[in-house]
C-alpha cells in the first residue's frame, strides 16, 4: 500500500506517522497514519481512487484551523492539498455572473483553488481594488475548508460571494454547483452531509476603492486582536452561535471564565475561545468541552453545539 502512495503523489510528498498536532492550530492531536501532499487534481483522482479501491480511510485536511484531532490519531490517510491547489487567478475584466441580474454594479470573477489561505486572497484582492472578501481577513483557513464551513465574521459570509463550487463526487466526477445548490448554512454547507471533496471556487467580488477596502479589513483585524486571545493555540469559536444568545456570554454567565480542564481553559480574554495553554492533550479540550456544554445547559437550559469538528476517538 505504502509503495502504491508513494507511486501516486511522489515519495516526497508521502510521510508516516505524523503528529497530528503539527497541523492543526489547537496543537493537540496524535500520529496520522500517513499525511500526502497532493499537488494537483489528476494525482488527487488518482489516490482517491487508490484509497476508495483498498477501502483505506481518508480526511480532507485544510488549515487544520476548525479541527481537533483525538490523541490517539487517525488511523488511515491525511490529504494535504497544495502546488496547484495554491492558485489564486484574478479575471482581467468583469464577467458575466449568473448573479448578474440581482446585482446592479459590476461583478468581478476570483477563481481561487481549495488550498488559497482565506488571509492571502483577502490581501490580493484589496490589491486588486476588489470589495466582499474584507470579513474573511484573519479567518486562519484555506478556501476548502472555508466552503465547507461557510465561514463568516464581521456580517460577511462565503454564501455571500460564491458564484459556483467544482467539486470531486462520490464517483470522482467534477461537478459543479451554484452557490445556491451548496446548501450553505449558519456554519454548514452540503459538505457537511456529502463527501464531496472542493477543488477550486468562483467568487463574485465587486469593484471597490481600495483604500476603503482596506481600511475595513484592518479594523477587522484590529477586532481581532482586542477581542479573540490570538496569543494562544485555539480553533476560534469553539461553539455555535445559539440563536438569540452568543455562547461567550452564556458560558460567562454560568461562572465559567478561566475554567479549566487540564491544559486547556475557557480563554478569560473571550469565554467562546478554549485554548490550549501549552500543555494541552485532545482528550483536556474535549472534556472541558463537554462540561461546559453541561454547565451551560444546567444554568440557561441552552445546548451548546460545538463548531469544531472532532477527529477520531474521545471518550
Ligand atoms: C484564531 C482563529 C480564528 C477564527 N476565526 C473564524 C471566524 O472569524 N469565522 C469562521 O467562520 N471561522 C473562524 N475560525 C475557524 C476556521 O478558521 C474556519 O472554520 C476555517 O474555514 C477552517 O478552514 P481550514 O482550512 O482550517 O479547515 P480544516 O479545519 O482543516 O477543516 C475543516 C473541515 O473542512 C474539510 N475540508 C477542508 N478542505 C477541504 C476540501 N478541499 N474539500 C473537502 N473538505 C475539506 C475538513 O475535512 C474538515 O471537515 C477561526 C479559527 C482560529 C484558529
Amino acid at each position: 500500500m505504502e509503495h502504491r502512495l508513494a507511486e501516486i503523489v511522489g515519495k516526497e510528498n508521502l510521510l508516516k506517522d505524523v503528529p497530528m498536532w503539527r497541523y492543526t492550530t489547537f496543537r493537540v492531536g496524535g500520529d496520522a497514519s500517513y499525511l500526502v501532499n497532493v499537488e494537483n487534481e489528476e494525482i488527487l483522482i488518482a489516490l482517491l481512487k487508490l484509497l476508495k479501491e483498498k477501502e483505506m480511510p481518508y480526511y480532507l485536511l485544510g488549515n487544520g484551523s476548525n479541527l481537533l484531532v483525538s490523541d490517539q490519531g487517525y488511523d488511515g490517510v491525511m490529504i494535504r492539498l497544495g502546488g496547484d491547489f495554491s492558485k489564486i487567478e484574478w479575471a482581467e475584466q468583469a464577467e458575466q455572473s449568473a448573479a448578474r441580474d440581482s446585482v446592479p454594479d459590476a461583478v468581478v470573477i476570483c477563481h481561487a483553488s481549495a488550498a488559497a489561505m482565506l488571509t492571502h486572497m483577502a490581501q490580493e484582492a484589496s490589491e486588486h481594488d476588489l470589495a466582499g472578501l474584507e470579513f474573511a481577513y484573519g479567518i486562519p483557513g484555506t478556501v476548502g475548508g472555508a466552503i465547507v464551513m461557510n465561514a463568516g465574521a464581521y456580517g460577511g459570509e462565503m454564501c455571500q460571494i460564491v458564484e459556483s463550487v467544482r467539486l470531486l463526487d462520490e464517483d470522482l466526477q467534477v461537478v459543479t454547483l451554484k452557490g445556491d445548490e451548496m446548501a450553505f448554512g449558519y456554519r454548514t454547507s452540503i459538505l457537511k452531509k456529502k463527501p464531496y471533496v472542493v477543488l477550486s471556487v468562483k467568487l463574485k467580488l465587486h469593484p471597490g476603492d481600495k483604500k476603503e477596502i482596506m481600511a475595513k479589513m484592518n479594523t477587522n483585524m484590529t477586532a481581532r486582536k482586542e477581542k479573540q486571545p490570538l496569543e494562544y493555540p485555539s480553533a476560534g469559536s469553539t461553539f455555535k452561535r445559539p440563536e438569540g444568545y452568543f455562547a461567550g456570554k452564556l458560558i460567562q454567565d454560568a461562572g465559567l471564565r478561566g475554567y479549566r480542564v487540564g491544559g486547556a481553559q475557557v480563554s478569560e480574554k473571550h469565554c467562546g475561545f478554549v485554548i490550549n495553554t501549552g500543555n494541552a492533550t485532545a482528550a483536556d479540550i474535549y472534556h472541558l468541552i463537554r462540561d461546559v456544554q453541561s454547565k451551560v445547559r444546567e444554568t440557561s437550559e441552552v445546548t451548546l453545539e460545538p463548531e469544531v469538528i472532532m477527529l477520531g476517538e474521545f471518550n
